[in-house]
């Protein structure tokens, strides 16, 4: 995937709660979970908890992990963290995680992943019984909702069972509250969550390779519906259950490939996909060959049921970043260039397959087939290790229109033409079920086939 506007990450979470301080781990861990998130970046950790009087410290700020901590600590044996990529909300400073809610009861900080369906409708509720809000993000309806229901069952965990009685979409969650760290993940379990453990140390994230990064064992998934609490002992409770509907684009491409979700690799799947797709869709070629690093994974899959040998054919510039912006469309037609360069010496002549997880626009793609052909290769059998993307995704993933989907509008054959490739084959639906290896009632595919797990949301009150 490697369109102009690329299908952005939606965010990740990480709580840790230790004997010790926890500003470094969460530090490190968020770094590791940057690939979810590069606009803004926050840790928030508490102080005293042994105390009433416990205090929540809280520094976030727009930029990468590395820029956004320099020169910063916070002291606190418990903590939350949070990388974004708005999905809802503006990219700004006031909608950086994690957010702070101060009420009646206390006060508590939270950074959500994912995305909220009815939060137009909750937040009308909520501010006719007089929430007032700060931020345009409806992690902070979450968050004024669980206030109120708090206030209102004087119990923290009931007000959390309670808002999850109105939320409808996907929400990950880790919440700061009275020195204990809480993990909650939707009753759908969209958004991955996992729970990691070492010896007093328990950690809450969004990817199983930030434990990996703090040599935290990997316990267990957060359970769809479940709320995690870790305090002075763990406790488990179970909020409102939903039919389960895992993302099935956080194995094609989203989460990191050294991470396990749902208890299955993602490296496994990125690969198997690929030697399904040479099943599938084999072809006559000298080379396999990756656009970098999307498509790494599913080409050695390819390569290895091909019999066809890999090649890192095209070579990527890693110092590309988030704010390589080029002002006109003469430049932005060099921009593939910029990013990826062709090594001419290992394909020119050669008929080769080149793969990749997804086409969004197909703008890139064309242009990276041109210089290819510039670079003396034969041909071009461009395979995708996903099925095409025709509807929009309405759970946490930046990709809201059938506008931006090439797919949408054209059949696989005026895409082939489009951009240029001698032939275009896609995985199938049930091709990418068997390499994801979950029963397909467990799966969310709505931007696959349009059906939706959550149907659109009747009229609500809040009781
Ligand atoms: S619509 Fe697509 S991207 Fe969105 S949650 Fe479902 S599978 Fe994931």
């Amino acid at each position: 995937m490697n369109d102009q506007k690329d299908i952005r990450e939606n965010c990740a979470v990480f709580g840790i709660r230790s004997s010790k301080d926890i500003f470094t781990d969460a530090y490190y861990g968020l770094y590791a979970l940057q690939h979810r998130g590069q606009e803004s970046a926050g840790i928030a950790t508490y102080t005293n908890t042994n105390s009433d009087k416990g205090e929540i410290n809280v520094h976030k700020d727009m930029g990468l992990v590395s820029e956004v901590f320099k020169g910063v600590y916070l002291e606190g044996n418990v903590g939350i963290g949070h990388v974004r990529y708005s999905t809802t909300g503006s990219s700004e400073i006031k909608n950086a995680q994690p957010l702070t809610i101060n009420y009646a009861k206390g006060s508590f900080a939270m950074a959500h992943n994912g995305n909220i369906l009815n939060a137009d409708e909750l937040k009308r509720i909520l501010e006719g019984r007089g929430s007032i809000f700060a931020t345009t993000t409806d992690t902070e309806i979450i968050a004024q909702l669980i206030a109120q229901e708090h206030m209102k069952t004087n119990d923290f965990i009931d007000g959390i069972k309670n808002a999850m009685e109105y939320l409808k979409g996907a929400y990950s969650l880790v919440i700061l509250y009275d020195g204990k760290v809480i993990g909650v993940r939707d009753g759908w379990g969209f958004r991955p969550l996992v729970l990691g453990k070492k010896k007093d140390t328990y950690v809450i994230s969004s990817e199983s390779c930030a434990l990996d990064t703090l040599d935290i064992k990997l316990v267990r998934d957060i359970k769809p519906s479940e709320i995690v609490v870790i305090g002075e002992k763990l406790e488990s409770y179970t909020g409102k259950k939903h039919k389960i509907s895992h993302c099935m684009f956080e194995y094609v491409y989203f989460s990191r490939p050294d991470s396990i979700m749902n208890e299955i690799p993602i490296y496994d799947v990125r690969k198997k996909m690929g030697e399904i797709l040479a099943r599938e869709s084999p072809v006559s070629a000298d080379l396999v060959i990756p656009v970098p690093d999307s498509g790494i994974t599913a080409s050695v899959g390819y390569s290895k049921e091909s019999n066809i040998p890999y090649s890192e054919g095209l070579m990527k510039n890693r110092y590309v970043g988030r704010t390589f912006i080029l002002p006109d469309q003469n430049q932005r037609e060099r921009s593939v260039r910029v990013k990826l360069n062709p090594i001419t010496s290992e394909i020119k002549d050669k008929k080769i397959v080149l793969i990749d997880d997804s086409i969004v626009r197909g703008t890139t793609l064309r242009r990276l087939i041109r210089i290819l052909r510039e670079g003396g290769v034969a041909k071009v059998h461009v395979r995708i290790s996903c099925p095409p993307i025709r509807f929009p995704c309405m759970y946490g993933i930046d990709m809201q229109t059938h506008e931006e989907f090439i797919a949408s509008k054209k059949s696989v054959e005026q895409i082939k033409n489009e951009i240029g490739a001698d032939s275009l084959a896609y995985i199938s639906l049930d091709g990418l079920i068997d390499a994801i290896g979950l029963p397909k009632e467990k799966l969310c595919l709505g931007c696959l086939t349009g059906d939706y797990p959550i149907k659109k949301a009747k009229q609500m009150k809040l009781g």
